[in-house]
């Protein structure tokens, strides 16, 4: 091992010259997912909304930090014109797109006859459909380039339900799906596309669940913490960012040029109940 001092600034790895567009990138999953992708030398292009300087902060840190070329575009994936816009930015700034990471999502919680109309429209149209419009618009360019990988961010629930989650449950299905489709449709040409599915991940996501459960039940925020992941994560301890960010990684990486069209869990034993 060389001293710290005597170490090349930039490191060569087989991610290296590679590029990525990670949606939702601006916090939990999806931030974990583009600093690893960076920390491996892959150009990033961040998605995902917040506050301008924070994000602004963020996208210089790991830009400064891994020495890869960073970039934001604020598209609000909720509108097929702006999931279009942001790949074709991502192609115009970045040349390439050799990963596409679909992460960005939402969730609201209701019983299904109470279900507001458009938290239904607005988590279908984040969790599932920006899905297909950035997939449909990524293709072309991977095939050009015989090489590409799509990983998009499902859950458990894109492969059982749980209660009071209709639209996040019909959506993270509908990816799965829509996961199998493109793997049978590029199958052979260099191109995988696989779903991740988390259990439970301590992010924003779920500590506004944890809020919101810890007033219904009337518990502490540790007691609703501890109940949401007896209920459901055998495990006992929440899955972290960087497990998923390092799956990413593996589905990147040549050793996985033959997994294609699946729908692997991380969900500390969730789905084996
Ligand atoms: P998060 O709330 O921390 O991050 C969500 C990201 O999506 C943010 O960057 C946000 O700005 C972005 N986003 C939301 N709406 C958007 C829109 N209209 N356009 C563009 N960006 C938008 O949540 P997270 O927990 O990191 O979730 C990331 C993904 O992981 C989601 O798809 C979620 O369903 C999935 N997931 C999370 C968990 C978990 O336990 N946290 C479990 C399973 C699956």
């Amino acid at each position: 091992m060389l001293p710290n001092k005597e170490k090349p600034a930039i490191q060569v790895s087989a991610m290296t010259g590679r590029t990525a567009v990670v949606t939702g990138s601006t916090s939990g999953i999806g931030l974990g997912i583009a600093r690893a992708l960076a920390a491996d030398g892959c150009a990033i292009m961040l998605n995902g909304f917040g506050e301008p300087d924070a994000i602004e902060r963020e996208r210089a840190e790991l830009a400064r930090t891994f020495h890869v070329e960073v970039l934001y575009n604020g598209a609000n994936l909720s509108q097929a014109n702006e999931c279009e816009r942001l790949i074709e930015d991502a192609l115009a700034r970045l040349g390439h797109i050799d990963i596409l990471v679909n992460n960005a999502g939402i969730q609201h919680v209701a019983p299904v006859e109470d279900f507001p109309v458009d938290r239904w429209d607005s988590i279908l149209a984040v969790n599932l459909t920006a899905a297909f419009h950035t997939i449909r618009k990524t293709l072309p360019n991977m095939r050009r380039l015989g090489w590409g990988r799509v990983i998009n961010i499902a859950s458990t629930h894109g492969l059982v339900a749980s209660s009071g989650k209709a639209a996040y449950v019909a959506a993270k299905h509908g990816l799965v799906g829509l996961t199998k489709v493109v793997a049978l449709e590029t199958a052979g040409s260099g191109i995988t596309c696989n779903a991740i599915c988390p259990g439970w991940v301590l992010t924003p996501l779920v500590e506004r669940q944890i809020e919101v459960k810890a007033a219904a039940e009337a518990l502490s925020c540790e007691g609703a913490t501890q109940k949401l992941l007896a209920e459901k994560q055998p495990s006992g301890s929440f899955t972290t960012v960087e497990q998923i960010a390092s799956l990413a990684l593996f589905l990147c990486a040549e050793g996985a040029n033959n997994i294609t069209g699946t729908c692997i869990p991380v969900d500390g034993g969730w789905l084996a109940q």
